[in-house]
């Protein structure tokens, strides 16, 4: 399959290009591997006679009477019809969807799908979807669920996929390896991973898939240390710049944070390419660490440059990074997408000509026209953001270049070893001084109103409050209806007199920045927003964080929500509502009211999630992996360690051809995601 813009899809004109470019889909190909979050099962058909609870259900009946049009008192389109089967009769309703009207014809029949509600006399179905008998696309089998961005239904993305699906997609993985590890062909899988007969044959192929993707990024990451390991790196001296340096912070750096520093600099000096992984968890001060041996590198002559997931974490570094080097000669400048392509070339300009030191920049970092003329020393924070591809081309600005990652999602050092297999790992496991612990409460609806004077408390005492809801929902349009609806709730009763502000995901960067920009500022007091806030920021006077619908969170994940604030002096709280408040959801939060630590966190909720209780199959954000989810699969994982294992061992032994589909996958997926922004 050829890979080609989604604009040839049959409907996808400009304004649907960009909301597929908003769920990271640019290519056919994309598209191909743009997988359902969940599925839904749709296969069973129930009889009108038999409708007897209030619940979502299909039913396949006819149109018995022309679907009529009324105005609701509040300007509310209805449309209304009665429909049958042999068991008996239904109301069916619309709200605010006329179109209706010229769609459904009497005497046909169709399957519905939607919800059965008890209404005054009798039994209801209330804003089906429906399709003409035996279509079998929405209704009447198993049905993907995409995620999705305002903009973009359901149908538009599985009808995309319908249309694009191959039956002759050219295999990725050797037969040899399909045979040994009992894996199914790629067209099957394709074709089951997006429209699953059953749930057996998704279960067949998704773990092909996870097989593959895991496969192929410790593929990916063997050739890197292959590659880096052939060639000579920048030897780096200290000669006594690190003491120097520390001398200027404003604060002694902790024990944990000098040895992750001594580590990188034994790596430095030691003229082999250092590959090392910085875990720490949020807070524990990992900037300053990579700020020492930026600063080792700069007075051996050499540049930096430093990559972060977005523009406000890039300000920031920038502002820190400036106070830092204050008057020490060392020249730091940023570069985002969003500057001008005049300021953009000037400062490629200055970065070629040797005069910028550090460069720090979001993915605007990697282009091609981004060259330096003696990089010794790259660095990604928050590495989860980027893919591999990414971090690879960071490394190939220059020859013989020191990589750093920083990472602040703590993951059980079985798993990093495993993920992070080409890379020495320093853990920073100590908070600087001074710190207290965000105390933190799992509570149920029924301390809302307690909790919103906790709030204004805050407020009232100069403090401002961050409100997350949750991502996953039936749709990213639903959760943006329940943020929007908790904001103006919010801002018209109990925080009327203070000033809220909305963040969401379907916004434009621009705005975003500026929201965030004035939350920094203190000019918003509370903050509410659909999108994780931004990793990394740091908002100081921020101590409240309260989440909705905790449940239906990872628990590192909401630890790292939970890091946004107990940032500075202030004793902080974090909120989890739990809608659920069952014996499993309150098991799993309890982990997060009972400890701080990151790590026993992560062990916390992958032996959670290990024992079998997969929640949301993939927790956006979370990792770079399309389909796997390192805890639920850690199974497979192992299996995929162990043949990478033998591979390298020579004991399975790969044909040639084998061997370069192999190389040729790798390469594509190390020359992939590099050309956007
Ligand atoms: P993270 O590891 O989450 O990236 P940062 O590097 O942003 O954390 O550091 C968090 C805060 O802690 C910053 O305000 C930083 O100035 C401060 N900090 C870092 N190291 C120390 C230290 N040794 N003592 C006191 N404060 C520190
Ligand atoms: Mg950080």
């Amino acid at each position: 399959m050829q890979e080609k813009d989604i604009c040839v899809i049959h409907g996808v004109g400009e304004e649907r290009k960009k909301a597929f470019h908003r769920l990271g889909v640019f290519t056919t190909q994309d598209l191909l591997f743009f997988f359902p979050r969940e599925y839904e099962d749709r296969s069973i058909i129930s009889k009108i006679g038999q409708l007897n609870e209030e619940k979502t259900v299909g039913i396949c009946a006819t149109v018995f009477s022309a679907v009529r049009k009324t105005h609701g008192k509040s300007g509310m389109t209805l449309c209304q019809t009665t429909i049958y089967d042999d068991t008996g009769k239904l109301d069916v309703l619309w709200f605010n969807n006329p179109y209706v009207v010229n769609h459904l014809k009497v005497g046909q029949t169709y399957l519905f799908y939607g919800r059965i509600v008890y209404h005054l006399t009798g039994w209801q179905m209330q804003s089906p979807i429906y399709e003409a008998e035996g279509k079998q696309e929405q209704i009447g089998g198993i049905v993907p669920v995409y995620p999705l961005t305002v903009g973009l239904s359901q149908k538009q993305v599985s009808n995309a996929v319908r249309e694009i699906l191959p039956q002759d997609y050219k295999e990725t993985l050797p037969e040899s390896i399909r045979q040994e590890q009992k894996l199914c062909e790629i067209n099957y899988a394709l074709s089951q991973m997006h429209f699953p007969k059953t749930f057996a044959d998704l279960e067949i192929a998704r773990r092909r898939m996870v097989f593959e993707e895991l496969f192929y990024y410790q593929m990916c990451l063997l050739h890197m240390k292959e590659e880096s390991k052939s060639t000579k790196a920048h030897i780096l001296a200290d000669d006594g710049y690190f003491t120097e340096f520390c001398s200027r912070l404003p604060f002694p750096l902790t024990g944990a944070q000098k040895r992750a520093v001594l580590e990188i600099l034994e790596d430095l000096k030691s003229g082999k390419s250092m590959n090392r992984l910085v875990q720490g968890d949020v807070g524990s001060g990992k900037t300053a660490v990579a700020a020492a041996a930026i600063y080792v590198t700069a007075k051996n002559g050499c540049q930096s440059a430093l990559m972060a997931p977005t523009e406000i974490l890039v300000n920031q570094h920038y502002e820190s990074f400036c106070e830092m080097f204050q008057n020490s000669g060392i020249r730091v400048e940023k570069i985002t997408g969003s500057m001008s392509a005049k300021t953009k070339k000037e400062i490629a300009e200055r970065l070629i000509r040797g005069e910028i030191d550090l460069l720090i920049g979001t993915h605007a970092i990697i282009q091609k026209n981004i060259i330096f003329s003696n990089l010794a020393f790259v660095i990604t924070d928050e590495q989860h953001r980027f893919g591999v591809a990414q971090r690879a081309a960071l490394g190939a600005k220059g020859i013989g270049v020191h990589k750093l990652v920083m990472s602040a999602t703590p993951i059980p050092r079985t798993l990093s070893l495993i993920l992070c297999g080409d890379l020495d790992i320093s853990i920073i496991d100590e908070l600087p001084p001074g710190r207290k612990n965000v105390e933190t409460f799992a509570v149920g609806e029924s301390m809302r109103a307690r909790i919103n004077r906790f709030i204004v408390k805050n407020v009232e005492e100069g403090r401002q409050v961050y409100i997350v809801c949750p991502l996953i929902e039936e749709s990213e349009k639903m959760d943006l209806e329940n943020a929007k609806r908790l904001y103006e709730t919010l801002s018209q009763t109990v925080l009327k007199n203070y000033h809220a502000a909305l963040l969401h995901g379907a916004m434009k960067q621009k705005e975003k920045d500026e929201i965030m920009t004035d939350f920094m500022a203190g000019k918003i007091d509370v903050m509410i927003s659909t999108t994780v806030i931004e990793v990394g920021v740091n908002v100081k006077n921020a101590n409240l964080m309260i989440v909705e619908n905790a449940e239906r969170f990872g628990l590192s994940q909401l630890h790292q929500l939970r890091g946004r604030v107990g940032r500075g002096e202030f004793q902080s709280y974090c909120i989890l509502f739990d809608e659920l408040q069952n014996e499993q959801s309150r098991a799993r939060l309890k982990v997060l009211c009972d400890t701080n630590d990151g790590f026993l966190i992560s062990e916390a909720d992958l032996k959670m999630r290990g024992s079998g209780e997969i929640l949301g199959k993939r927790q956006s954000g979370q990792n770079e992996f399309r389909v796997a989810d390192i805890f639920s699969d850690m199974a497979i994982l192992k299996e995929v360690q162990g043949l990478v294992f033998k591979i390298k061992k020579g004991e399975f032994i790969l044909s040639k051809d084998d061997e370069i589909m192999i190389q040729n996958r790798v390469e594509y997926m190390l020359s992939k995601d590099i050309a956007f922004n």
